[in-house]
């Protein structure tokens, strides 16, 4: 989502400035920041430190600090570095083009209110593109107030960009050739709710597909659990739609996922699990995990491992729990040391590699519609390629083919990513 914002801040800047590759050569250097945890924070506190000297190295420069992190320090970063020239809060993004302006005449400004409905969700911007895939927030916000997380504080409440507008900002993207769509939103999964005439993510989806025809995959993350209803799974059915389904879980301990305030069970989980299993058997499952929440016993922690191990998920997020501020698990006790909370949290991963290992291996020989993205990190004389199940694939391939979609044939599966090989149009499959 940030890196959609991101792309929606440098489309409304342009043509007045083009995104640039250093901050030591650009006019203006924009961070984009998360506080979902608390680590990124502090990261955001040392690179200020760092933009500070290339500042007065350079003599004028604009730094700018967007995203939820903006949204919750608000007034404390012009303080903590008075070397900033904006603070822009998620419903500010607009505001951007005016703020540098006035940067430009020496003056300091924000944009942090928090609006019911931001007026980046009524106007559509063409972003510019020379890749195959996009993404398009359709939402922004949250309604779930889950114990631990601060995105209902930072980012406001769950509002839905119109149909008209998603729409406007995706036959811009095809005219550019974009096939593969990711539609985003915190709790993509209560799409249209608050839209009068109410809708749902699943018509959305369908007219995305019927009015732009030319669109090869669609994703959409991420979803909420009860928000999943059965026309959401139904998606699934519908070839364009990407073998990949990114559920939180957070936690297998039905205790556990009641103090979080998530709303259901391990029970009501599986049963979505196993309704999308039916429509499409390959679909990949991802989800987020949260170690060592407040009052987790090691009973509960096991739990989290089983989970794992019955949903049997192709990858998976997870962290240790950070207290976040505004939110209720904050002053929650929290018997655990965190040294305990590591060692869980490495079994956990360990475990999971395990899985994701044997996912890779019972690839290999199968033959996968892959989107060829750039150059392969490992290999510049090789492509990159994702797979509908979100899975990165390295192959030799000319360069000619970024931006195709391809099948590839999956001959090796590596720690991290597979190989393959093209397949020709008019091999036998
Ligand atoms: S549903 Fe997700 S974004 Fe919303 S409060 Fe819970 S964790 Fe945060």
């Amino acid at each position: 989502m940030n890196e959609a914002d991101s792309q929606r801040a440098a489309a409304l800047l342009w043509p007045a400035f083009e995104p640039g590759d250093s901050p030591e050569t650009a006019d203006v250097v924009l961070i984009n920041t998360c506080s979902v945890r608390d680590k990124p924070q502090q990261k955001l506190l040392s690179e200020l430190g760092r933009l500070r000297r290339i500042k007065e190295r350079k003599g004028s420069m604009i730094i700018g600090i967007m995203g939820c992190v903006a949204q919750q320090m608000k007034d404390e970063i012009f303080k903590r570095a008075p070397w900033v020239d904006l603070v822009v809060g998620p419903d500010g993004i607009d505001d951007i083009p005016q703020l540098v302006a006035e940067a430009q005449q020496g003056q300091h400004g924000a944009s942090l209110r928090l609006l019911r409905h931001a007026p980046s969700l009524d106007r559509s911007v063409e972003v510019k593109t020379q890749r195959s895939s996009a993404l398009v927030n359709v939402m922004k916000g949250c309604d779930k107030f889950c114990t631990y997380c601060i995105v209902p504080y930072t980012r406001g409440r769950e509002a839905s960009r119109p149909p008209h507008v998603v729409m406007d900002e995706i036959h811009n993207l095809v005219q550019q050739g974009v096939f593969d769509i990711t539609l985003l939103g915190q709790n993509v999964t209560a799409y249209g709710n608050d839209l009068s005439p109410r809708t749902n993510l699943n018509t959305l989806v369908t007219n995305i597909l019927k009015e732009a025809p030319s669109i090869q995959r669609i994703r959409f993350i991420t979803s909420h659990p009860m928000d999943t209803k059965d026309d959401t799974l139904e998606l699934f059915a519908l070839p364009q739609v990407a073998t990949y389904f990114h559920l939180p879980l957070q936690a297998g301990s039905d205790r556990v996922l009641k103090t979080m305030g998530r709303g259901y069970t391990f029970r009501q989980y599986m049963d979505i699990v196993e309704k999308v299993r039916k429509i499409r058997p390959d679909v990949a499952m991802a989800s987020d995990f949260i170690v060592g929440f407040p009052g987790e016993t090691r009973e509960d922690f096991l739990q989290t491992m089983d989970a794992i191990e019955t949903v049997g998920y192709e990858g998976i997020f997870s962290f240790v729990y950070s207290p976040r501020p505004f939110t209720k698990a904050a002053g929650f006790e929290d018997p655990i040391p965190r040294a305990e909370k590591l060692v869980w949290l490495k079994e956990l991963q360990a475990r999971q590699n395990e899985i994701t290992q044997q996912k890779f291996a019972d690839m290999v020989g199968t033959v996968q519609p892959t989107i060829i993205e750039g150059p392969s990190s490992r290999d510049p004389n090789e492509m990159m390629g994702r797979t509908s199940c979100h899975k990165v694939v390295n192959l030799p391939l000319p360069k000619s083919a970024i931006g195709t979609m391809i099948d590839v044939r999956i001959t090796e599966a590596m720690s991290n990513s597979l190989r393959g090989e093209a397949v020709a149009p008019d091999a036998d499959q």
